[in-house]
């Protein structure tokens, strides 16, 4: 491990900007949490932007679940607290307009994923988020109730009570 006591400015540190990242970071700081968004890339939503811009389905639950290959049940819980409705109530809200495509799919009006990648930076930003770019964490321990990270760069450590992991997948190519 690194030298020095770890840095404890922040309630919530989020390891990863993509899509998933950015939306827990307007959850915490939604919320009133001192948080931190850290990425290893020098962009925010990088995977996302060149993406398709599909946002949601706009079908109802039952058949969206019965188009999911694999295994649909692991997605029921997170989609019955957060569904379709409210994922296109959530960007409308943020100033995206939307429009449906076939079998149901939901595109923003521009046609263009950046429009989901700029309000969702947009609204981190203006819920006061810390956000270190170029800022690869090489290491994450779980010990005596404690999260602490390790920054890969300078080795500097962070401790925060809630650590997200939103790292993505596998590397596109
Ligand atoms: C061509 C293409 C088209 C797509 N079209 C659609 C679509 O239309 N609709 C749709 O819903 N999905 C689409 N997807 C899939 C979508 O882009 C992914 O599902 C989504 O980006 C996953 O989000 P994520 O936040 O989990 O991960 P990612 O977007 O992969 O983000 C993870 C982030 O974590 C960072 N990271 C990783 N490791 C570390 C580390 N050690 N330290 C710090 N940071 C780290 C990475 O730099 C990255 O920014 C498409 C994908 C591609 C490639």
């Amino acid at each position: 491990m690194g030298f020095g006591a770890p840095q404890t400015d922040f309630d919530v540190i989020i390891i990863g900007g993509g899509p998933s990242g950015l939306m827990a970071a307007i959850a915490a700081a939604g919320e009133g949490a001192r948080t931190l968004l850290l990425d290893k890339g020098d962009r925010l939503g990088r995977k996302l932007a060149i993406s398709g811009g599909n946002v949601t389905n706009n079908k109802p639950l039952s058949e969206l679940l019965a188009n999911v290959p694999g295994n649909p049940k692991f997605l029921y819980s997170a989609l019955t607290q957060f569904g379709p409705a409210d994922i296109v109530q959530f960007f409308e809200g943020l100033g995206i307009r939307l429009k449906e495509d076939d079998h149901g799919r939901m595109f923003p009006m521009s046609d263009k994923a950046s429009t989901v990648v700029e309000v969702l930076v947009r609204q981190v930003q203006a819920l006061g988020t810390t956000i270190w770019l170029n800022t690869p964490v090489s290491n994450l321990v779980h010990r005596d109730a404690r999260l602490t990270l390790m920054l890969a760069d300078d080795k500097r450590r962070l401790a925060a009570p809630a650590v997200i992991v939103a790292s993505g997948g596998t590397r596109v190519p």
